[in-house]
């Protein structure tokens, strides 16, 4: 089975939509993210299997430029209550809070300067959408077209899935040609833990 642990998480991160590949660039880049940053990635990361002990390891090591006691008091209390670790009895009793859906993360908190979270095909310019997708090796230019148009349209999550497409098409047309691919998988990605979820079995 899949080993989804803290060291994983690089690795794993090829499997990730470009909205938490952006996240997580950043995090290695700036050693931090900001509130909103923080929550969004966690929650995927729970949502793609992480546990708390895990992703507590996770966050203490990626703040790298800071003290254990700052963690605690700062940082630790925001990952237990994500997974329902502490806060009120509701919070607990429902484990948390549940992963952001692509609806929820294009149109909710639109990221402001110097924040990373967000949804990158709706939330960056378009030359910043373009020099991530080419930083995580999608050149293709009619791709990268396909890409411009889905954003001026404002089909955002069409742009997400045409990538996918793209990223995937050998393994997806395997898939196909040997049957193993039902129509429900085939239907449009609208959750960043689809998306990994996918591109994992595919690539596994
Ligand atoms: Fe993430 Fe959804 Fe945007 Fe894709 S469409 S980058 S999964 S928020």
């Amino acid at each position: 089975g899949a080993d989804i642990s803290a060291r994983n998480i690089d690795t794993l991160s090829t499997h990730f939509p470009l909205c938490m590949q952006n996240l997580h660039r950043t995090l290695r880049r700036d050693a931090h993210l900001k509130h909103f940053g923080r929550l969004q990635y966690t929650l995927f990361l729970k949502g793609i299997g992480l546990n708390l002990e895990e992703c507590l390891i996770f966050w203490r090591s990626a703040f790298h430029k800071i003290t254990d006691d700052t963690f605690n008091k700062e940082y630790r209390y925001n990952v237990r209550h994500t997974y329902g670790d502490v806060g009120g009895d509701a919070n607990r009793r429902g484990g948390g809070y549940s992963p952001y859906s692509c609806q929820k993360i294009l149109m909710e908190h639109p990221p402001g300067p110097g924040e990373a979270h967000g949804c990158p095909y709706r939330h960056f310019s378009l030359e910043n959408l373009t020099a991530l997708l080419q930083g995580v090796g999608i050149t293709d230019r009619s791709v990268l077209h396909g890409v411009k148009e889905d954003k001026e349209s404002q089909k955002f999550h069409m742009a997400c899935n045409r990538v996918f497409e793209h990223i995937h098409k050998n393994e997806i047309k395997k898939a196909k040609d040997e049957g193993v691919m039902t129509s429900a998988q085939l239907e449009t990605i609208v959750h960043p833990n689809e998306y990994f979820k996918r591109s994992y079995l595919l690539r596994n």
